[in-house]
């Protein structure tokens, strides 16, 4: 029996985001992300985000935007052009890669060495 709860989501979904989810999922796909994380290999899913390695010059930002949609028919087909300068994070590595970077160098290999010498 179909789940008509499901498919009345489906069809009241604005074909706009609709289409930026499908974007998403597509790009998620290519075998450079291989729908899943790079860190703990989760399944793509909610929350998933396209970490930036490098920004290009002249690139917009998120903070550009109005809205993650937004943002999203910008960066997608960009990501898609030049996959080798994302990472696919889920919600929990991204926020932690975010939160990592901003340490400097040398105390974040202390921090590095402090995690491995630990059992
Ligand atoms: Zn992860």
């Amino acid at each position: 029996m179909p789940n008509t709860y499901l498919m009345k989501k489906v069809w009241t979904m604005p074909s706009k985001v609709e289409e930026a989810y499908k974007l998403k999922r597509k790009v998620a796909g290519m075998k450079q992300f291989d729908l899943k994380c790079r860190v703990c290999h989760k399944k793509y899913g909610k929350n998933f985000t396209f970490h930036h390695k490098k920004y290009v010059t002249g690139e917009q930002i998120y903070k550009d935007f109005r809205s993650t949609h937004d943002y999203n028919l910008y960066i997608l087909p960009r990501i898609e052009q030049d996959p080798n300068r994302f990472v696919l994070l889920c919600g929990a590595h991204h926020t932690l890669v975010e939160k990592l970077k901003r340490f400097k160098k040398d105390k974040l290999k202390r921090l590095f060495d402090v995690v491995n010498e630990s059992e």
